[in-house]
């Protein structure tokens, strides 16, 4: 009896190239009109108490070749809790080949990169945040295929404070630190909800790529368009996510912003900066570093000595959110990532990097904020 492996369905991805026995040869598509692929989620069913023996093949060409070095694919059954199944990385074999095994307990198990943030799932969020006391509804914008940007706003305070989250749809950890991150700032009992509702303004865009994030991609919107590297110049035609995005944020101004991400290589969570723009400051690099220093302390899960090479002076790429929004508002701005793999500081076998763990971070990201705007 053969098994069977199917991704019609949100953010599935992955060809059947072969299947035999409980032994499966597997491709991951492309983002539509793009060269990039790495998101991957399936399920496989009929496969109750048998070895599976999965093979994707052809990964050196993938987005980020080096982000399959010491990875561990996800695995669930319950599509609830998501742990990490055996993996082993060949580049030599077909072109680089993901084989994962696994013996799944009941007759359907799913796998992903990373566990999956569903469309479905994010509607719940909106419409629970939106449904909370003192917590506001603004639809920025559609993307290319009509989907709304989700914007959810509150406090009572003067400080632009804007959080955004997914432009690459398959960094799902993103938007489940965005889940724990509304959690928090929508609890009338939070004490860090509390203050940060009483100093600043708070917008929150859980999603900025609907479209991608339903269609499977790792990096662009539905016409193949990566949006982190639209900003100096977002258009209707190729990016009205971002345009939506920068038109309500030049209303509002920005005094601080942070744009979640997930990095494929690095084993760590990190921050990376606005260093190398034109306008930069020593006072605004100065307040950046005093927010990462603040995260430092206060979460074991964050470090500052693995990340990003830093730009030189007047090296950085306008094109990205975190350098455009610091030199367009003189914001403090900045880009999260957490890992696809683990934080290798503080590892877990059972589960690597996870969707609690994510949600976590984002209780000790707003706790920071709290600091920072105190000091
Ligand atoms: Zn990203």
């Amino acid at each position: 009896m053969n098994i069977h492996i199917d991704a019609a369905f949100d953010s599935g991805n992955i060809e059947v190239l072969e299947i035999s026995g409980s032994g499966a040869r597997l491709r991951i598509r492309h983002d539509n009109e793009s060269e990039f692929y790495q998101w991957f989620h399936f399920r496989v069913a009929g496969a109750a108490g048998q070895e599976l023996e999965l093979k994707i093949g052809d990964l050196n060409g993938s987005a980020y070749p080096l982000g399959w070095r010491g990875y561990r694919a996800c695995v669930s059954e319950d599509r609830s809790y998501w742990a990490r199944a055996e993996t082993s990385f060949d580049k030599n074999e077909d072109g680089g080949t993901l084989t994962i095994r696994h013996t799944p307990d009941s007759d359907i198990a799913w796998f992903a990169y990373f566990a999956p943030y569903s469309l479905e799932r994010h509607h719940d969020l909106i419409a629970e945040a939106a449904a909370s006391e003192g917590v506001a509804y603004r639809c920025l914008g559609h993307s290319l295929d009509g989907r709304p940007i989700d914007c959810l706003e509150m406090g009572e305070g003067s400080i632009p404070v804007w959080l955004i989250a997914r432009q690459h749809p398959g960094e799902s950890m993103a938007e489940w630190w965005m889940e724990g991150a509304l959690e928090a700032l929508c609890d009338p009992a939070d004490p860090v909800a509390r203050l940060l509702r009483q100093k600043c303004r708070l917008h929150v865009v859980p999603n900025c790529n609907p479209d991608g994030s339903i269609r499977g991609h790792l990096r662009t919107n539905a016409a193949g368009v990566n949006l982190n590297r639209e900003w100096h110049e977002p258009s209707a035609e190729r990016s009205p996510e971002v345009l939506a995005l920068r038109n309500a944020m030049d209303e509002t101004g920005v005094r601080f912003v942070m744009d979640v991400h997930g990095d494929e290589a690095i084993p760590a969570n990190f921050l990376a900066g606005f260093e190398g723009i034109p306008s930069w400051s020593d006072e605004l690099g100065a307040q950046y570093q005093r927010y990462r220093s603040i995260l430092e302390r206060r979460s074991p899960d964050f470090q500052t000595a693995k990340g990003y090479p830093i730009a030189g002076a007047g090296k950085a790429n306008l094109s990205m959110s975190t350098n455009q929004l610091a030199e367009r508002f003189g914001a403090c701005a900045m880009t999260l990532e957490m890992p696809f793999k683990d934080n290798d500081d503080l590892p877990d076998p059972e589960q690597g990097w996870s969707p609690e763990r994510s949600k976590l971070l984002a209780r000790d990201c707003l706790a920071s904020l709290v600091e920072w705007l105190e000091g």
